[in-house]
């Protein structure tokens, strides 16, 4: 596994996984944002796998990732939809979309969420269970599934309806 390192426009050479000093364009597998690996064409599987291992170790997903592994008709496979969210005050407000710069991540058995305004640009990251509580029109069980089954996680109550979504 390669720790992913920052990608800056200096560093946008060169395989992170073989010694082939390759002439040839490297891709970057991005891990949340601004850091990742760059892998040559022959290197695609293990900058996946390394990349996979890497989330699995630290338990969380970047939003890019988290977004990309929903079932494609999900309401947060679009990351423009629209998310309520309540705020510490007790306001509740529509107008709340996932952070994408941010990490998917569990806190104590629980996934968090960071969501942000848009307006306002306040961020807040949010337990899955009060998100499903504010948004019953979006189905956070399968979010559930998908993250856990895909970090091999045990987080308590799954369902198996997002395990099928590759077949
Ligand atoms: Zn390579």
């Amino acid at each position: 596994m390669e720790e992913p390192r920052r990608l800056t426009m200096i560093s946008m050479t060169g395989c992170d996984f073989c010694d082939n000093p390759t002439q040839e364009l490297t891709e970057q597998r991005q891990y949340y944002m601004g850091y990742g690996n760059l892998h040559c064409s022959k290197c695609k599987d293990k900058a996946e796998e390394s990349f996979l291992n890497y989330s699995k170790k630290h338990k969380w997903m970047g939003m890019y990732y988290f977004r990309n592994n929903l079932p494609k008709d999900h309401p947060l496979y679009n990351y423009r939809q629209s998310i309520t969210v309540k705020r510490t005050s007790g306001d509740i407000e529509t107008n709340w979309k996932l952070s994408v710069a941010d990490l998917v991540y569990t806190k104590r058995g629980q996934i968090i969420i960071p969501c942000v305004n848009e307006e306002t640009n306040i961020q807040k990251a949010i337990r899955v269970d009060e998100l499903q509580e504010q948004n019953p029109n979006i189905d956070f069980d399968v979010v559930k599934s998908m993250f856990s089954n895909t970090l091999e996680l045990n987080l308590g109550k799954q369902t198996k309806s997002a395990n099928n979504r590759k077949a």
